[in-house]
């Protein structure tokens, strides 16, 4: 959950719980509230109300008293009627106690007194007279219709009666309202209405004595009660009392309803002032949460940039008087936090992506580059660059001069490039290792004598001069101290995205090419071509099955005569190698030597063929073919191997001539300690060393005296070309005439034309060794040859 999720509903279950508690309140008890105070007011009102009504009822029992005690007074005067008449008497008469004939009109307020009482009323009313004192009747209905109270008092000789209208009793109930419903109710002493605010209640006179309050009233209890109101069809609560002594009764009732309205409205007001404190209490959360939260926010967000490698610095926002000082403070930490892992990131950046040697890019930040560079769809060609005789620099000087070369030689780079090294760039720049750098030149180091530089699409069409120039400006001579250095270099490139698509396959490309390079010889750039790829896919092929070829026996070695001049007898053999191969059949030496000699597999070729052609020479003696001399090439790889000196030991007592051919392209002029051991091991063990391809390189006199070999052999090349008279036969000429001065034996091979061994013979060349003679052969077809040959001989 978000933080400011969290805290809004925490802000808003907080805000929420009043309401609810208020929600969960009873209801009743505001109710019950209510109703206590009803207690208090409406027994409040009923108690007035009785107490003005005994008021009355003192007045009228007075007034009685008076007129009757002092008639001759007031009788019929003009005050009495006056105050009868505010006391609401209709009159006041003496009736004959027998008769009911009223014997005296004592006063006559608003009605006059009947002639007679009727009889039934009579003794309605004598019913009531107590002696000596004044007593009052129910409510009743007058001939005309008017409601009154009668009140009575016996007399000697009769009965007084008073007649009240209720006139006052519903005046005074009348002004008693409150509520919507709310009023005042006035019964008799029997529970009659006497008013009410249904008037028909009171002009009937209702009989409301079977209300339960009522009947209390009528026990002269006071109180509060609650009851059903069959008037107002409803629950009621009224005040009640009653009046002293003459026991009318007083209530004062409201609708329980109209109160639960009110504490409803109260209820109600109380609930629209907690949603308002509900509502502002929630905004206010939701203000402080977001300006609480938001710094948090800002900074978990940078938190995640950084844990997925963003180092931007974070947009947080400044200081703020209305935030706590611990968030100001964190957004500051956290600010100064990101800016120094931001410096040291560039640091261990810098120092991870730079070689420490030469000062420019290491190989990571070039796979980086180059992954910058390919996944945004740049083009552009990469070039290695690879140094010849670098270990022998290594080697000679020591590795701090090592490391000086190198360093120049990075500073060349850069300089034919026009860029700066990685080292050069300001710690500013390369804090964030630009995304963008190879929008132009990089120039790196990969390791050992290896160099990378890339160039952007922009240049590509100076690819090619760009290497001569980094060819052009390594060999120069590095100058270091005392010492003057010279160092060749091989280019190679490849451009993206013409020749691979990723960077690894760029890398393969560029480095075939820098590998064709190196193997063309010292000091020359390559570009790469798909041809490239199939070269070196078919040596890849064949280095894998030269490799099984040897452990299946499939090399073997052919035989080629050598013949005396002129008379052309057979002077010996030399041992070729040939590879059985199974699809392709018989291969020369042109097809695999050199893959071998790569593979350091030529030493171990030369050994099997040294084993198996003396093998096979010697079963063909044995049968009883006469060939007096067997060469075999020896490498110079053969030459060192450590097993050679004990091979030599097996080939004791042979019986023919053994004779090592040493191709005149090893280092003969100065030859090396160990090497010239073997050469006199060679003729220790009564073999001879003959000086093969002589001619073609650049083997000097020296050289031929160092080794005094047994033969020279002139170079096949030069033979070949022999015409008439021309330069090539000169060459050959001089060539024979220096072994004769020197007292060395001639040997002229590749003589492929019949004429080339007679001039060759003019010439004095003392051996021949061509096609034209006889070609390389089986050890089968040697010995069917040499007997023909015999045979020629003989018959010639
Ligand atoms: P190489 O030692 O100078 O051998 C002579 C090469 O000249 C042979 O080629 C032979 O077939 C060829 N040749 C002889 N007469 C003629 C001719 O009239 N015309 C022409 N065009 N060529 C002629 P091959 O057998 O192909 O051998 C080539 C080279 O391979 C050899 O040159 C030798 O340097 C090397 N080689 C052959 N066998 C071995 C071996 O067992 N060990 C080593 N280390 N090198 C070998
Ligand atoms: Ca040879
Ligand atoms: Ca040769």
């Amino acid at each position: 959950m978000k933080l400011r999720y969290f805290l809004l509903t925490l802000f808003l279950f907080l805000s929420m719980t009043p309401l609810l508690l208020f929600q969960a309140w009873p209801h009743s008890e505001v109710l019950e509230g209510e109703l206590d105070e009803v207690h208090e007011r409406h027994l409040l009102l009923a108690q007035n109300l009785a107490a003005a009504l005994e008021r009355y009822y003192r007045d009228l029992v007075t007034t009685f008293d008076l007129l009757l005690d002092t008639p001759e007074v007031w009788t019929e005067t003009k005050s009495m009627v006056r105050v009868l008449d505010n006391l609401s008497f209709r009159h006041v008469c003496i009736a004959d106690w027998n008769t009911g004939k009223v014997t005296l009109t004592l006063a006559s307020a608003s009605a006059p007194c009947p002639d007679t009482i009727p009889e039934e009323e009579l003794d309605r009313l004598k019913a009531l007279a107590i002696p000596g004192e004044v007593t009052f009747g129910p409510v009743v209905q007058t001939a005309d219709g008017e409601n009154v109270l009668h009140m009575v008092r016996p007399l000697e000789d009769g009965l007084a009666v008073g007649a009240v209208r209720t006139t006052y009793f519903r005046e005074l109930g009348e002004a008693i309202s409150f509520g919507v419903r709310g009023h005042a109710a006035i019964v008799d002493h029997t529970g009659r209405a006497l008013s009410h605010p249904l008037s028909d209640w009171v002009e009937t006179r209702r009989d409301m004595s079977k209300i339960s309050a009522v009947q209390r009233m009528l026990a002269r209890q006071t109180g509060v009660e609650s009851f059903y109101s069959p008037a107002l069809k409803g629950d009621m609560i009224a005040g009640f009392t009653f009046v002293h002594p003459v026991g009318w009764g007083v209530m004062i009732p409201q609708p329980i309803a109209e109160l639960q309205q009110k504490a409803d409205v109260a209820r109600r007001s109380g609930v629209i002032f907690l949603a308002i404190g509900v509502a502002s209490a929630l905004a206010l959360a939701l203000l402080v949460s977001l300006r609480v939260v938001r710094p948090i926010e800002q900074i978990s967000r940078a938190s995640s940039k950084i844990a997925g490698g963003e180092f931007g610095l974070p947009d947080l926002q400044g200081s703020s008087r209305l935030l706590p000082v611990e968030f100001n403070e964190l957004s500051q930490r956290f600010r100064e936090m990101v800016l120094r892992l931001r410096e040291n990131l560039s640091t261990i950046n810098a120092l991870a992506y730079q070689d420490l040697v030469t000062g420019l890019g290491n190989r990571t930040y070039l796979h980086q580059q180059l992954d910058n560079a390919l996944s945004a769809g740049h083009a552009g060609a990469l070039m290695l660059i690879d140094l010849d005789g670098f270990k022998a620099v290594n080697d000679m000087h020591g590795h701090d001069v090592g490391d000086k070369v190198l360093e120049v030689v990075g500073k060349r780079l850069c300089e034919v490039l026009g860029v700066a090294r990685l080292a050069d760039i300001e710690l500013e720049e390369t804090r964030q290792i630009s995304p963008d750098a190879f929008r132009s030149s990089l120039v790196t180091r990969l390791g050992g004598d290896e160099f990378a530089v890339w160039i952007p699409s922009e240049h590509i069409h100076r690819a090619e001069e760009l290497a001569a120039l980094i060819v052009g400006r390594v060999k120069e001579p590095i100058v270091l101290d005392d010492a003057q250095i010279r160092i060749g270099v091989s280019v190679g490139f490849a451009c993206y995205p013409e020749h691979a698509q990723n960077r690894s396959d760029l890398m393969k490309a560029s480095d075939l090419a820098m590998y064709d390079a190196k193997k063309a010889g010292k000091d020359r750039f390559v570009a790469y071509s798909p041809a490239l790829r199939t070269a070196v896919q078919t040596e890849r092929k064949l280095t894998a099955e030269i490799l099984s070829g040897l452990e299946k026996g499939e090399f073997l070695p052919f035989f080629q005569p050598q013949f005396k001049l002129p008379d052309k007898t057979v002077a010996g053999v030399e041992a070729l190698v040939r590879w059985n191969h199974p699809e392709r059949g018989l291969l020369s030496p042109q097809d695999f030597l050199e893959t071998a000699r790569e593979l350091s597999l030529l030493a171990e070729i030369d050994a099997m063929m040294l084993e198996q052609s003396t093998g096979l020479l010697k079963s063909l003696t044995e049968q009883g073919f006469d060939v007096p001399a067997l060469a075999v090439n020896l490498s110079e790889e053969r030459l060192t191997s450590p097993g050679f000196p004990d091979a030599l030991q097996m080939v004791q007592d042979l019986p023919f001539e053994l004779r090592f051919e040493l191709a005149e392209t090893m280092a003969l002029d100065n030859l090396d300690a160990g090497v010239a051991a073997v050469l006199d091991q060679i003729r220790a063990a009564g073999c001879l060393l003959d000086l093969d391809d002589f001619g073609v390189a650049n083997a000097s006199v020296l050289g031929l005296m160092n080794i005094e070999p047994a033969h020279i052999k002139i170079d096949r090349n030069l033979v070949s070309g022999i015409e008439q008279g021309n330069t090539f036969e000169r060459l050959v000429r001089s060539i024979v005439d220096m072994g004769h001065s020197l007292n060395i034996p001639v040997v002229a091979e590749g003589a492929d034309r019949l004429e080339q061994v007679e001039r060759l013979a003019q010439i004095r060349c003392d051996y021949a060794q061509g096609y034209a003679l006889a070609k390389p052969m089986h050890i089968d077809d040697l010995a069917v040859f040499l007997k023909s040959h015999a045979q020629e001989e003989r018959t010639a």
